[in-house]
């Protein structure tokens, strides 16, 4: 069995960012004190785990009091909740993504200069309520061009994507945001990271027997991943730990693709190729017959 690894499986920028930074702060834990995330710091159970080993805790919510360090994660808060968190006596850093920054400071600006704002994307996602936070009161979140066609006609509208959103829904929302309101501005705020994951899946998938996405069942982008995978047609697996993987078909097969979400560490990739490894030579070794989901 031949293994093909796409080559943008894992961390992405931000993410890699935020962890190399808890991993730094909860190195200096002894001296300064305890250090949280605001939130889980990635949707990826291994990490988390590991880092809740080295001593990293997690707020769910502003404490009234507290001491120590403060994390904020890739997803960025809102204004408020920085605050807040200061405010309880909290030294705050922060690893906000610079492209999700990027989105917080265009509707900052919109804010300031009392324009109206859209933001497409989900509005339980907390990069999305983080963006709310930055946004002009009446800012509006939607998800798709029925709920834009609800929007009435405003003057100086500024358009906002939430970073993971997938391009051809974004457009298909600001075609109707513009046609309805002229001379809307629309900013281009999907992160590249996102869409080459996703192209790369998609190519990987039509050219391999199977395609297994590693990642946290909980991160959004690794299951968009896997959906965009299953839509090619292939046989496709989301496994967030190699003893998940179905090692009797896959050992079966010719070729395996792997990709990864944006927050599935190498460690985990790497321990997921080594399991496929280790099957494909057993049943070298001692070959049996196709099991029958891989035949037709
Ligand atoms: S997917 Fe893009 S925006 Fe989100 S954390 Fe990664 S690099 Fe930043």
């Amino acid at each position: 069995m031949k293994i093909v690894l796409a080559q943008t499986a894992g961390f992405c920028m931000g993410v890699r960012r935020a962890v190399d930074m808890a991993l730094s702060l909860v190195r200096k834990a002894q001296k300064d004190g305890p250090v949280y995330t605001f939130g889980p710091l990635i949707h990826n159970p291994q990490v988390l785990d590991r880092l809740a080993s080295q001593g990293l805790k997690v707020l769910s919510s502003v404490p009234d009091r507290a001491e120590g360090t403060v994390l904020i994660r890739a997803h960025g808060v809102a204004p408020r909740v920085r605050e807040g968190l200061a405010a309880a006596g909290l030294s705050v850093m922060d690893a906000t993504c610079p492209r999700v920054a990027a989105v917080q400071e265009v509707l900052s600006r919109l804010k300031a200069e009392g324009r109206p704002a859209v933001i497409f994307g989900d509005p339980d996602h907390p990069e999305v309520q983080g963006l709310v936070g930055h946004a002009p009161e009446q800012a509006m979140v939607i998800r798709t061009p029925d709920e834009a066609r609800k929007i009435p006609p405003q003057k100086g509208m500024g358009i906002v994507s939430q970073t993971t959103q997938d391009k051809a829904a974004y457009a298909a929302v600001c075609r109707v945001l513009t046609s309805r309101s002229p001379g809307a501005e629309v900013f281009f705020t999907i992160c590249g990271a996102t869409e080459k994951r996703q192209n790369e899946a998609r190519d990987l998938a039509r050219t391999v027997d199977a395609i297994v996405v590693v990642g946290g069942r909980d991160s959004a982008n690794t299951r968009r991943l896997h959906g965009v995978a299953s839509q090619t047609g292939a046989l496709c697996f989301h496994v967030e730990d190699p003893r998940e993987l179905d090692l009797p078909l896959l050992a079966s097969l010719d070729r395996v693709g792997i990709t990864a979400g944006a927050s599935t560490p190498r460690w985990v990739i790497r321990e997921v190729c080594r399991e496929l490894e280790h099957a494909a030579a057993a049943r070298k070794a001692a070959p049996g017959p196709r099991p029958l989901k891989a035949l037709g």
